[in-house]
């Protein structure tokens, strides 16, 4: 069956949206009466969303989730055409991330995970467009070294890789000295290294960190990229391991629906789907949550895992914090897109580029269709903004200025146009994570907030949502239990 997220273009079909997932949930809704009071409403099927409500129903507690797609997953989803999941947000995992794996441990998953890239055939080399459009063609031993070399010189600002401004990436700011980095952009930090940058090393560098912020260099925090760096052990191989290399052989849904499962299991979890939430109300007692068909929904708790960017599109009452609607006024900037390629050039599986001016500025070989075609990924970010439904034929044209491609079939997720993201995954400007984290976490009354883009650790990944739904979960069993026993 079809969600009615996603875009999916083929010759003969044309562009449609909708994609098939087996993350689409039906029936849409199980709930019998909407006059019970629950123990908590979860607003979100995002994996903060089904880690808190699973955690929740298993500890107990009765649990309405509200959801304004039809499917779970959120910014992490795999579509499913003629048997082959095309990832449509988060898809890279690892075992060094804590959350992920007790996750992929709980749910014997381990052997369901593939390596993205395969360099044991085909043209096994890599492509680089310099700033002024030179190609080069290198080998993926000559792309590491020159990417390697580019990002070090970016991000050692101690003499020590990064180790010693931020000795420990879940407390990033056990050294103080790391602060005076909170106020830089990437572009000031170019600035400082420029002349020492080979031409190269400046595509490189370019095109891996709007890889990673989806922003633009004039905007995107240094502070968080070295925090990015910090997690993925100091070293460029770490980067390449954690962010783009081990996937689930069935998708992102695959993993999803595991926890989606267990919640059910239970027979405490009570859902309604395509119920996009409006507002919020908390009279002390109890916190009644009402959506935009006007339907109202009542318990004695809420853990809302709405997104940063939308977070403001939602009524509270009482008001947010001035400090938590500050945070949601000024959002994220990652405007990443997403996009896969199905061609038929075989010998493109072990291909990649990257391309500093391009709208999709980073590319690779990512898989082999059912039908023995490649399976391409490219990404763009906000520097050069590509919305790819808008116009097939230049985004095509875009995949094929970067290497000569037979393109088949086209897949994306818009996220930027995402009424409910408004964005990819978090990646803040400056000064925003020291201003706004701590507060962003905190309680409001009897609602509880979590989100990936405010987790502590893997902030930004499917990790940081598991972190926060386990934290919210947690939080609001204690709280109830409190209030009931006292203790
Ligand atoms: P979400 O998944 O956004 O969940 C929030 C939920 O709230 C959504 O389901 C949304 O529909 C719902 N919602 C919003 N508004 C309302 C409303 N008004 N009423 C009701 N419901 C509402 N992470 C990795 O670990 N590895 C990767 O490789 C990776 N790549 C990524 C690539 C892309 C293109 C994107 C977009 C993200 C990527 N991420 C990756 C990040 C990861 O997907 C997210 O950090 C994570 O999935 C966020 O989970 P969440 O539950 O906190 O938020």
């Amino acid at each position: 069956m079809n969600s009615k997220d996603g875009y999916e273009w083929t010759e003969e079909g044309g562009l449609r949206q909708g994609v098939p997932s087996i993350g689409l949930i039906l029936p849409a809704s199980n709930l019998s009466s909407s006059n019970d009071v629950f123990d908590v409403i979860v607003i979100g099927a995002g994996y903060t969303a089904l880690t808190a409500a699973r955690d929740a129903t298993t500890s107990g507690l009765r649990v309405l989730l509200l959801e304004a797609r039809d499917r779970i997953g959120g910014r992490s989803w795999s579509s499913n055409i003629d048997g082959y999941p095309f990832e449509m947000g988060g898809t890279w995992v690892h075992w060094g991330q804590a959350h992920v794996w007790r996750e992929i441990s709980r749910y014997s998953m381990r052997k369901d995970l593939e390596i993205s890239q395969d360099y044991s055939h085909g043209v096994n080399s890599h492509t680089l467009f310099t700033a002024t459009s030179e190609k080069h063609n290198l080998s993926h031993e000559s792309e590491d070294i020159i990417m390697e070399s580019a990002i070090k010189k970016f991000i050692n600002v101690d003499g020590k890789l990064g180790h010693s401004v931020m000795p420990f990436p879940h407390d990033p700011q056990h050294n103080p000295e790391v602060l005076r980095f909170d106020n830089m952009t990437a572009a000031d930090r170019i600035s400082e290294i420029e002349s020492d940058l080979t031409a190269l090393e400046y595509s490189a560098l370019k095109s891996f960190i709007l890889l990673c912020s989806g922003g633009t260099l004039a905007t995107m925090s240094f502070y968080e990229f070295l925090h990015w760096w910090a997690l993925s052990g100091y070293t460029y191989e770490g980067c390449i391991e954690y962010l783009v290399k081990y996937k689930f052989h069935g998708g992102q849904s695959s993993f999803a629906i595991n926890f989606w499962n267990e919640a059910m299991q239970t027979k405490k979890l009570s859902y309604v789907f395509n119920c996009p939430i409006t507002s919020v109300s908390d009279d002390g007692r109890s916190v009644e949550v009402t959506s935009e068909d006007g339907r109202q929904f009542r318990a004695l708790r809420v853990i809302c895992t709405i997104p940063l960017n939308v977070l403001n599109t939602i009524t509270f009452s009482p008001p947010l914090s001035p400090q938590k609607s500050a945070a949601a006024n000024t959002g994220h900037l990652n405007q990443c897109v997403k996009v896969h390629a199905e061609v038929s050039n075989k010998e493109l599986r072990s291909w990649s580029a990257v391309d500093p001016s391009s709208k999709l500025l980073y590319a690779f070989g990512d898989g082999t269709t059912p039908a023995g075609n490649t399976h391409i990924v490219a990404f763009g970010a906000n520097e050069t903004h590509l919305d790819p439904e808008e116009d097939i034929k230049k985004t095509s044209q875009i995949l094929t200025d970067l290497v000569d491609m037979d393109i088949k079939r086209l897949v994306f997720h818009n996220w930027s146009k995402d009424r409910y993201a408004k964005g990819a995954w978090f990646f803040p400007g400056k000064e925003f994570v020291t201003k706004y984290l701590e507060e962003l976490r905190a309680r409001h009354g009897n609602v509880f907030f979590a989100s990936s883009d405010w987790a502590v650790g893997w902030r930004s990944f499917i990790d940081g949502a598991i972190e926060e739904g386990t934290r919210a979960a947690f939080d609001v069993h204690r709280d109830l239990r409190r209030s009931t026993h006292g203790s």
